[in-house]
């Protein structure tokens, strides 16, 4: 088998007619003809070429959009996940523990029950019992992430495997919850917090084959080319798993265009940086670079605010904790500088001020230490910026990656996060719109499967700044809001210039490959708020179609 040439492979013409097509913020056209995957006429020309067509859609009012790009997302963690215990939407304990068993029951032949994500709100403190996993797993190990990822919560056999006992130290980068009970640190609850605690459980898990890794990858573009993305950052690749997306795209199974991130660990970035040097070189040896590249590093800065593990330059309320800094400042300096150094971009997960500052800090030493090359550095989540850093993005040529999908009042937000954080800087987090004035390049990206990578979705978020129920009336923080048109921008050629890709995709210019949306109705027309509702009918990659809906029966 070979990879799927993404751009040529669907010969002949195709006309989009009937609907209008979204070209750039108060800029469409009324048709758009593709020819052997790229885009060669708007308007009257495009419809000029209709009777030699071999194929023409009739949109029938439909909005076509430029494809998605997703700036950050795990689709192999999500493909997983699609297949396990399904309790990312449930909003009630029992629910996810009941699931949990069903799953459990359903499957006798699985040693481990590994799935995701739960909601880290639905415990007090988000501190989840062993003991509630037991009553109905208590004899296989049970493994379930968190939503936030950073998290995870086990049952006792799991906990047992895993060796972790009331004598088991935290790790150094790490949390293990536990009871207040006996010496010397306490019975462990079941909730581990950040790399080192986490890996204690997750390493104790069976590996996955690369037949089941492959399986997940192509759960995962299935549904990404659902929702309409194009394009993906994996943001998250540890030593060797580049094979996996290889292996995909030999498999010709990998739809959706990706690029790769190689987490920069604090303890070992040194020696694995090499492999990381290896990897790129053998992806790009593979020779498909519209399909898959490996241009990036990937550096956890800090923590998430829920958890209490975001770096921040105040302490959390009532505490003197700053929370957990994945790498000192200096160490982090020296690890990007020489990320950079070797031509990789960087990308930057920071959450907490003093991450952000950290990350800003960070960038500009690369920029001095290295000669000047295209590098654009990304700084992801940016949920909370120190006033005086904010010009530093545009300053600096740092793009803002957000999850827009989170900059709402929900529960996590008013329970978790503002106990933690008090109101004042509860009131500046994810300053979409103030960045965007200041001149920074922003991109969106979902975080998949930390939560969903509905982009519609993310938009009306973000213009709206507020729940599915339409809470609070006039938005969150509603001087933050940012227009539909704009968030389709930086879900489109925002992510794709993040990608490295805005020179040949990322609109629906003519010359630009046709990757493409046909959406259920005009979302720069709707109420913000409405949109919500609106799928993706179809999703077309270099002009072939990889999802459609109602729009087409299936050929
Ligand atoms: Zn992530």
């Amino acid at each position: 088998m070979t990879a799927p040439d993404t751009t040529g492979r669907h010969g002949g013409t195709t006309v989009f007619h009937g609907g209008p097509v979204w070209l750039a913020p108060g800029s469409r056209t009324s048709a758009l003809a593709v020819t052997d995957g790229i885009i060669v006429a708007h308007g009257d020309d495009a419809r000029a070429l209709m009777d030699r067509a071999t194929d023409v859609v009739d949109l029938d009012g439909r909005l076509v959009i430029p494809a998605f790009n997703d700036g950050h997302c795990h689709p192999v963690m999500a493909g997983f996940e699609s297949f396990g215990p399904q309790i990312a939407e449930l909003d009630d304990l029992a629910a996810v523990i009941a699931e949990v068993g069903r799953y459990a029951a359903d499957h006798p032949e699985e040693e481990w029950i590994v799935g995701g994500a739960y909601d880290a709100a639905l415990a007090p403190e988000g501190r989840f019992h062993a003991s509630w996993l037991d009553e109905v797993v208590p004899d296989r190990p049970v493994l379930l992430h968190a939503n936030d990822h950073h998290t995870v919560w086990c049952n006792s056999e799991a906990l047992r495997r895993a060796k972790v006992t009331a004598e088991t130290p935290d790790p150094r980068l790490g949390r293990i919850e536990r009871r207040d009970d006996v010496a010397p640190y306490g019975t462990p609850l079941g909730t581990m917090r950040e790399w080192h605690a986490v890996a204690l459980i997750t390493d104790a898990a069976p590996e996955r084959t690369i037949d089941e890794q492959v399986s997940a990858v192509q759960a995962a573009c299935r549904i990404a080319n659902s929702e309409g993305v194009a394009w993906m950052q994996d943001a998250w690749v540890e030593p060797g798993e580049h094979e996996i997306y290889l292996e995909s795209a030999r498999r010709g199974v990998l739809t959706v265009r990706t690029n790769l991130a190689f987490r920069m660990d604090p303890d070992s970035w040194q020696d694995d940086l090499a492999g990381f040097q290896a990897a790129r070189a053998q992806v790009d040896a593979f020779g498909h670079p519209q399909l898959l590249t490996a241009k990036t590093v990937k550096y956890f800065v800090d923590g998430v605010i829920e958890g209490g593990t975001a770096e921040m330059l105040d302490p959390y309320c009532g505490s003197h904790d700053h929370g957990l800094a994945n790498w000192e400042r200096e160490s982090l300096i020296e690890a990007v500088v020489a990320g950079d150094a070797r031509g990789f971009q960087v990308h930057l997960h920071a959450i907490g001020d003093a991450a952000v500052r950290d990350a800003l800090d960070a960038v500009d030493a690369a920029a001095a230490a290295n000669p000047a090359w295209d590098r654009r550095p990304v700084i992801t989540h940016v949920q909370l910026v120190h006033p005086e850093d904010l010009e530093r993005f545009a300053q600096l040529g740092v793009i803002a990656n957000f999850q827009a999908l989170w900059a709402q009042e929900d529960a996590v937000m008013r329970n978790l996060t503002l106990p933690r954080i008090g109101q004042e800087r509860f009131d500046r987090q994810y300053q979409i719109a103030s960045l965007d004035a200041l001149g920074t390049r922003i991109s969106f990206a979902s975080d998949w499967p930390v939560s969903r990578n509905n982009f519609v979705a993310t938009i009306s978020v973000a213009a709206t700044r507020q729940t599915d129920a339409g809470e609070p009336e006039g938005g969150w923080i509603p001087g933050e809001r940012f227009e539909v048109e704009k968030g389709l921008l930086a879900s489109t050629l925002g992510s794709a210039y993040q990608g490295f890709t805005d020179h040949w995709r990322g609109t629906l210019q003519i010359g630009q490959a046709a990757d493409l949306v046909i959406l259920g109705s005009d979302i720069t027309t709707a109420d913000p708020l409405e949109m919500r509702s609106v799928r993706p009918e179809a999703t077309y990659l270099g002009g072939v179609r990889v999802y459609w809906a109602a729009l087409q029966p299936p050929e």
